[in-house]
């Protein structure tokens, strides 16, 4: 399948997921890459993946980043015994916009180019909702449709979305909960005819593109701090949910960046860490946290690593997934004292160390972090190697999590945009829990070749 049609369908026609034919290696330009800037790093790395002419991916990647408020895109500096990437500059303050403000310009032109359009349906429970919203407001070819539970998404998160006025944005509030919206959005994917009918697609995190257009800031911030310190190799750590941002790590180490470790962070939700720790991948229950964006138990983009560490062999990975959907666990098969990865290595940050953190660096080093970021921090401290910087990603401005930052530090954290949507004027439709309803919205407002 081509990069163009791998995009637009998402998933792979047997619901599996969509991987690279090859990993290109690169190891021989790095010193060539590590002057270059953000947006020629993003070039040079997506046209080795990329079937589009080169001066169109170029106004395509310098347009994805306009947006961003920081020269340097995502910026990689020390704090303490840390580096930290921050990687919250693109409209919504989190990190999900490297990927989806490309995402929806690289749909944008294809959309464009094929004189189609396309209906975007998802459900939210708050932050991917919104970088997809801000995505693709004021796009032509595209209508943008996203479903969140009534009075259940932090106010704040409600109207990152709510507040975007353009007139192919519909924000739907479903009088459910989030896994109402979703059972409805899954219900009306899997009806072909109407999926068709009304040219439905989703911009879910297991989107190749998404992960793609992550792993540039591995190298641009790799590149940087090993610059910086004179070191050879570094280390990322990574607070995760869907493993869609330590995968993009992943497939940085795979093309050739000197990568020592990754180091995977999770909440109390550990599925990840746990598998990491002893090679079995069970479902626990999901326990709200601090930092809601990783409160997952089924990691979507777990399966593509899988693949890689059973030697790309798609039947033992069939296998193992089998296993898993009947019995919530697979285990994989470990030789006698072997180790899940030796590039991997995996903790969990609890309630209390996450305040712990946010409070130590804001009084020790004056620098604010969020929620998310905090648990990637605390799981890194535990890693610290003299001959390998530690890049720890922030994944969020503390000011979308201002309660945990006021209840770890006593001050509030701030942001002129979110600040701005105290009394902005919001627009969105108050929808019953019912399928047929959210169908006969999309059959109103959906736009049509
Ligand atoms: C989505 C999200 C994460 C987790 O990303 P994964 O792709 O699941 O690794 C972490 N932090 C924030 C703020 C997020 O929005």
């Amino acid at each position: 399948m081509g990069f163009q049609d791998a995009v637009l369908t998402g998933l792979a026609p047997d619901g599996g997921l969509l991987i690279p034919d090859r990993i290109p290696q690169v190891a021989d330009r790095l010193d060539a890459w590590a002057g270059m800037s953000y947006q020629d790093i993003t070039f040079e790395l997506l046209k080795l993946f990329v079937d589009i002419p080169g001066d169109d991916l170029r106004k395509l990647v310098e347009r994805s980043y306009i947006t961003f408020r920081h020269p340097e895109i995502a910026p990689a500096y020390p704090h303490g015994p840390v580096h930290i990437l921050e990687l919250f500059y693109g409209p919504t303050l989190a990190f999900k916009d490297i990927a989806l403000q490309f995402l929806s310009n690289f749909f944008e032109y294809t959309l464009a180019r094929k004189e189609r359009h396309l209906n975007v349906l998802g459900a939210t429970s708050g932050d991917t909702g919104s970088a997809a919203i801000h995505g693709v407001r004021g796009r032509e070819h595209i209508n943008i449709f996203i479903m969140h539970p009534h009075n259940r998404v932090a106010p704040l998160q409600e109207k990152q979305m709510t507040a975007v006025l353009d007139s192919n944005v519909f924000n739907m509030a479903v009088e459910g909960t989030f896994d109402d919206c979703q059972h409805i959005m899954k219900s009306i994917f899997s009806d072909v005819d109407f999926k068709t009918r009304y040219s439905l697609g989703a911009v879910n995190s297991v989107n190749w593109a998404r992960v793609l257009v992550q792993i540039v800031y591995y190298f641009s911030s790799g590149l940087y701090v090993m610059g910086q310190t004179g070191s050879k190799t570094v280390q990322f750590a990574v607070p995760t949910g869907n493993f869609g941002d330590v995968l993009a790590g992943y497939y940085a180490y795979r093309m050739g960046l000197p990568i020592s470790r990754l180091i995977l962070a999770t909440n109390e939700n550990d599925i990840l860490a746990r598998f990491f720790n002893t090679g079995e991948y069970s479902l626990g229950r999901v326990v709200p946290t601090l930092s809601p964006s990783m409160d997952i138990q089924v990691a979507s983009n777990f399966e593509r690593y899988l693949f890689y560490r059973l030697g790309e062999d798609p039947e033992a990975l069939m296998a193992l997934m089998r296993q898993f959907a009947e019995t919530g666990a697979l285990r994989l098969p470990l030789e006698n004292g072997e180790i899940v990865d030796p590039l991997f290595a995996a903790g969990t940050g609890s309630r209390q160390d996450t305040l712990e953190i946010i409070g130590r660096y804001h009084r020790d080093y004056a620098y604010t972090m969020d929620p998310h970021t905090a648990v990637g921090v605390h799981v890194a401290e535990q890693h610290l190697d003299d001959a390998s910087p530690t890049i720890c990603l922030a994944t969020a401005h503390p000011a979308k999590f201002s309660e945990a930052i006021k209840e770890a530090t006593g001050q509030e954290a701030h942001h002129e945009i979110l600040d701005g949507l105290a009394h902005a004027p919001t627009r969105c439709e108050v929808l019953p829990n019912d399928e047929a309803a959210v169908r006969e919205f999309l059959r109103q407002h959906a736009i049509c070749s």
